[in-house]
């Protein structure tokens, strides 16, 4: 039977439950245990595809196409493992799937209420996403005491019932701030956390306290009597260099024996984080830094600037940079300066590196193509992702094949050079205003060509093996079959996607001719080929992906794109 460990969060968001949740999955896991998370996000949205990707950071995105909360990256990212789109809930999906099945007569009779029927909906979904593994680590999104927290709340609680309190631990992780003008931790916030969530019915097995430094045991105590909890259950997580030193600083209060313990469980084996420990020391302490430049739209919000837009790319740089002891330094820059001010690309002399991270619409375009162009002509190492890609392929087009007003429709829809454009099936849906989970989604099978850049990068990796088998699976799938189109290459790897525009079919001989090579391409089952990646001979390393490789990245198996950026880098 699936054991279940729950994550709520008190006091205030943003203090790290999802990396804690993830780090509380990667213990388990290596105690030998199988592991899976779902992500609860109480909003009504279906999903977080039509969210703002400058107020709730990136839409991460699943091999099956899900469009998800970023947090279910940061599980990926430590457990190496895939998870699907049904491991992420939202009150939009359950609501829809009640009101449906109320619709289609299911509850025939029957008067359709807040309780029981919506969270039967939620336990019987989080039964299913957890089905055949040992944990499932459910994280509910904002915090105790939110209004739209009761119903899973309400579930979890219930769950205690169903499955027996020994198979269903409850976690609070709460925040206790040092105000400036006293200088000293208060407990107070976290004593209410703990009230409100007794007020649900549930007393917490555990309290992980973040704060900006160690709690002291006077601390400890006050908030272990309050909670009524086991000695050595209030645990300490200071702010830290790197959230992936967080297992560890676990494991230093023997986190996961005392978890295992309230399960009346043992480790299946020793947890070994040696090569975990050494690619934190590598993120931390390598004296060798290499700068890279995220060349990006949504940097600056308001008095603040919001780097969560493109968590995974800053993630899949620093796994990168682990994997040959480098220190990746971000140097985030907003591409609208290059548009204001003609010289101020030229501050790109200072980096080693140069992304171009996805994006959508016209503010910030021009910026990009520039830093792009001085990336191919000063041959510094650049790598563009999706848009970036698209963005790639008008910058040649534009000074390299002629096409002088070459661009992308999303940007100038009268271009006499539409080298990137929408396809048939998704002008259809923008006509019918079908926006929600409607573009290229998910993973896709790419064919690598012989003799590229791109092809030796995957094959110095694990990637095509680990693909492979996913092949296999997609192969016996029929629902999910159209991802693998027509396999016509050796050698084949699967990237996510999350975009509605394609390199135009129509310019690829063109752009060939004048040097542009299309190293890799997806070919559906309509003989439709849509180019997946492109890399430019001669250059020390100028590549790009129609596809979200970032995806993909985990600290202990870097995406080979990003090995290749980073290696390239002086
Ligand atoms: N705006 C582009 C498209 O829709 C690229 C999207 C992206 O970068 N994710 O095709």
């Amino acid at each position: 039977m699936t054991k279940f460990v729950v994550v709520v969060g008190g006091v205030i968001s943003g203090v790290g439950k999802g990396v804690t949740s993830s780090s509380i999955a990667k213990i388990l896991k290596e105690c030998g245990y199988s592991v899976t998370a779902i992500k609860i996000d109480p909003y009504i949205n279906y999903d977080a595809g039509t969210l703002r990707p400058t107020e709730h950071g990136e839409v991460w995105v699943t091999d099956d196409g899900g469009e998800i909360d970023q947090d279910l990256g940061n599980y990926e990212r430590f457990l190496d493992i895939d998870i699907p789109k049904k491991n992420n809930l939202t009150t939009g999906q359950i609501y829809k799937t009640v009101i449906d099945k109320e619709r289609a007569g299911e509850y025939l009779g029957n008067t359709v209420q807040f309780i029981p029927h919506i969270p039967e909906e939620i336990k019987k979904r989080i039964l299913e996403a957890a089905k055949g593994y040992d944990f499932g680590i459910i994280e509910i999104g904002g915090t105790v005491g939110d209004y739209e927290n009761i119903p899973y709340l309400f579930a979890t609680k219930s769950m205690e019932r169903d499955l027996g309190k020994q198979n269903i631990v409850h976690v609070l992780i709460t925040y206790l701030p040092i105000p400036g003008n006293i200088e000293e931790m208060k407990t107070k916030p976290t004593q209410q956390a703990i009230r409100l969530l007794s007020e649900m019915g549930i007393l917490p097995d555990f309290i992980i306290c973040r704060a900006k430094v160690p709690l002291d045991d006077v601390r400890k105590k006050k908030i272990e009597v309050y909670a009524n909890i086991r000695s050595g259950h209030v645990i300490s997580e200071p702010d830290i260099d790197t959230i992936y030193r967080i297992p560890l600083d676990l494991e230093k209060e023997s986190f996961s024996t005392k978890l295992l313990n309230e399960f009346g469980m043992k480790p299946l084996k020793k947890p070994n984080f040696s090569k975990w420990e050494k690619s934190v020391e590598a993120i931390t302490k390598s004296k060798d830094e290499i700068n890279i430049a995220i060349v990006g739209k949504y940097v600056d919000i308001g008095e603040f600037s919001l780097t969560d837009s493109y968590i995974s790319v800053s993630h899949a740089l620093i796994h990168a940079g682990a994997a040959i002891n480098k220190r990746v330094k971000i140097t985030w820059v907003d591409s609208k300066k290059f548009e204001k001010d003609s010289k101020a690309v030229n501050e790109l002399k200072n980096v080693d590196g140069i992304v171009i991270p996805g994006g959508f619409g016209s503010s910030g375009v021009e910026g990009k193509i520039k830093a792009i162009k001085f990336a191919r002509e000063n041959r510094v190492p650049f790598l563009g992702l999706c848009y970036g890609l698209q963005l790639a392929v008008v910058e040649f087009a534009r000074n390299v094949c002629d096409m002088k007003d070459a661009n992308t429709t999303e940007v100038n829809p009268k271009t006499g050079f539409p080298v990137i454009d929408i396809i048939e099936s998704q002008k259809e849906l923008m006509k019918k205003h079908e926006y929600g989970g409607t573009m290229r989604l998910g993973a896709y099978a790419a064919n690598l060509k012989e003799g590229t850049k791109v092809l030796q990068l995957y094959k110095d990796s694990k990637r095509l093996e680990k693909d492979q088998a996913r092949l296999e699976e997609l192969r016996a799938d029929k629902g999910q079959g159209f991802r693998l189109g027509k396999i016509t290459e050796k050698n084949v790897v699967l990237e996510r996607h999350r975009h509605r525009y394609e390199v135009n079919p129509k310019f690829v001989p063109q752009l060939e001719k004048c040097g542009l090579r299309f190293s890799g391409y997806h070919e559906r089952f309509d003989n439709t080929k849509l180019m997946e990646f492109i890399e430019l001979e001669g250059h020390p390393y100028f590549v790009a992906t129609q596809s979200h490789p970032e995806f993909k990245s985990r600290l202990e198996d870097p995406a080979p794109l990003f090995l290749g950026l980073v290696k390239a880098c002086k």
